[in-house]
C-alpha cells in the first residue's frame, strides 16, 4: 500500500489522481491532500478517502471545524508542513506555477518519491532538483503525459538514441497565421482540441509555452541537449511521443488522450503493463498522422534553448512572465500576442547569475511578476 499526499487535489490533474486512487484502493492511501480555493471540495474529498492531513490556501473555519480528527495546515508554508506531517511515501504535485517548486524541493528533501505534474518546478528550479536527485535524495517520476512516453520508451531501449521526439496537438490555435493571433479572446483559447485541462496550461498550450516547458522538462529529466530533442504536430494528441534511433527506427507511445494513463504509470512508479509501437520506418506507421514541427511559426520555442544552455534564472524569469502575462490576458487585460511580447522583454532584461538558490529563484520570480506588472499598466512599453 503505497501512502499519497496529493497537492492540488481541486485541479485538473489532482481530481483524475483521485479517480486512479479510488479505482486501486489495494494499492494506494490518501494520506494527506491540499487545495487552493476550492475549499468546498475539502469535505467530499474527506468523507471519501479519511486523510487526517489537509493544507488550504486560507483558513475558513466553517470547514475546518467540522472535521477535529483531520489536521489543517495554510498557506504557502503549509505545503511542505503537509508534505512532512503526513508520512507519505510519495508527493503528487499537481499544483499550477511556481508556488509548486519549493513542495517538490521539500518532498526530495525528505526522501519522498515525487511524482511530478507540476512543470512550473523543473523550467525554473531543475538544476536544483537534479542536485537533490544526485545527492541520493528521493525519487522523480513525470506525469506528463509526453514524458511518461518518453520514459516508457527509453525504459525499453535507450541505447543508439538519435532524437527523443514530443509531440504537439498545436492548441487551440493551429490553424490560425500569426496574425490571425492578434484578435483572438480568452474563450477561444481555452478551447483545447483534444485535452481538457486547467486554464493555464490551456492558454500554454496555445501560445506553445506548453510545448518550450516540456523541452525543458525533458533536459532535466533525461539529461538530452536541446539539439536531441524534436518537436512534430500530432493533431490528435494521439501519438504521446516517440524515441527515434540512431537506425531511423522509432518506438512510440500511443492512445486515447486521457491523464489518467500517465497518473497510474507514475502512481506505479512505471511497474505497470503498457505496450508500445515499434516501426523500422515513421512512413510504416499509419495509426495516426505526424508532421515536422513550424518553428518560425512558433518561435516562442527557441526560449527552451536559452532556458537549458544559459541556466541561472532564465527559467524563473521566463516562467513568472508567462504566468502574470497568462492571467493579465484571462483578466482581458493584454492582448494575446502580448504574451509572447512580454516574455520576449522579460528574458532580455535579466540579470543572470549562475547556480541560484531557492531564494535567489524566489526574489527572481517576484520582481519578474513586478515588472510584468508595470508592463501591463503601460509604465513600461
Ligand atoms: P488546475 O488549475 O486545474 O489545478 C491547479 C491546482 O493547484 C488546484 O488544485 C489549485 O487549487 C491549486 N493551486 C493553484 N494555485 C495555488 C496556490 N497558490 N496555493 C495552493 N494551491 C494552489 O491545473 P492542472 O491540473 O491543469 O495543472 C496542474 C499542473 O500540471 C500544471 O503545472 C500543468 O502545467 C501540469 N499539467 C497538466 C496537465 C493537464 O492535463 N491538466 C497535463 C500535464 C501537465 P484551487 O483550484 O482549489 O484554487
Ligand atoms: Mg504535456
Amino acid at each position: 500500500m503505497k501512502r499519497i499526499c496529493l497537492l492540488g487535489a481541486s485541479g485538473s490533474i489532482g481530481g483524475q489522481t483521485l479517480d486512479v486512487i479510488r479505482k486501486h484502493p489495494v494499492d494506494f492511501s490518501l494520506v494527506g491532500f491540499s487545495v487552493g480555493k476550492q475549499v468546498d471540495k475539502i469535505p467530499e474529498i474527506i468523507n471519501e478517502f479519511n486523510p487526517k492531513f489537509v493544507c488550504v490556501k486560507e483558513d475558513t473555519k466553517d470547514i475546518t471545524k467540522q472535521f477535529h480528527n483531520v489536521k489543517f495546515f495554510y498557506g504557502d508554508e503549509g505545503l511542505n508542513k503537509l508534505i512532512k506531517a503526513c508520512d507519505c511515501d510519495m508527493v503528487v504535485n499537481a499544483l499550477v506555477g511556481f508556488v509548486g517548486l519549493k513542495p517538490s524541493l521539500t518532498a526530495l528533501e525528505n526522501d519522498k518519491i515525487l511524482s511530478l505534474a507540476n512543470k512550473e518546478t523543473l523550467v525554473t528550479g531543475g538544476e536544483l532538483i537534479n542536485k537533490l536527485l544526485r545527492e541520493g535524495k528521493g525519487k522523480l517520476i513525470p506525469i506528463d503525459s509526453e514524458h511518461v512516453a518518453l520514459s516508457k520508451c527509453l525504459a525499453v531501449d535507450n541505447t543508439n538514441v538519435d532524437k527523443i521526439v514530443i509531440t504537439a496537438s498545436g492548441g487551440a490555435f493551429r490553424k490560425l497565421s500569426r496574425d490571425q493571433l492578434e484578435n483572438v479572446t480568452p474563450e477561444d483559447a481555452l478551447k483545447h482540441p483534444t485535452w481538457s485541462m486547467g486554464q493555464k496550461i490551456t492558454i500554454d498550450s496555445a501560445t506553445m509555452v506548453n510545448k518550450t516547458f516540456e523541452i525543458i522538462e525533458a533536459y532535466y529529466l533525461f539529461g538530452y541537449k536541446y539539439e536531441d530533442i524534436e518537436l512534430m504536430f500530432n493533431y490528435e494528441s494521439f501519438v504521446h511521443s516517440l524515441v527515434r534511433y540512431k537506425n531511423g527506427s522509432y518506438r512510440l507511445d500511443e492512445g486515447k488522450p486521457d491523464m489518467r494513463v500517465p497518473i497510474k504509470y507514475a502512481l506505479y512508479e512505471g511497474s505497470c503493463e503498457y505496450d508500445l509501437v515499434y516501426v523500422d520506418k515513421l512512413e510504416d506507421y499509419k495509426a495516426s498522422n505526424l508532421y515536422p514541427f513550424e518553428y518560425d511559426r512558433f518561435p516562442i520555442v527557441n526560449l527552451a534553448k536559452k532556458v537549458i544552455d544559459e541556466k541561472g534564472l532564465y527559467g524563473a524569469t521566463f516562467n513568472a512572465a508567462n504566468e502574470e502575462a497568462v492571467y493579465a490576458f484571462l483578466n482581458k487585460k493584454i492582448k494575446f500576442t502580448d504574451i509572447e511580447n512580454i516574455i520576449d522583454y522579460c528574458v532580455n532584461n535579466v540579470n543572470n547569475i549562475q547556480n541560484p538558490s531557492y531564494e535567489d529563484i524566489r526574489k527572481c520570480d517576484l520582481s519578474t511578476r513586478e515588472l510584468v506588472a508595470k508592463i501591463v499598466k503601460g509604465e513600461i512599453k
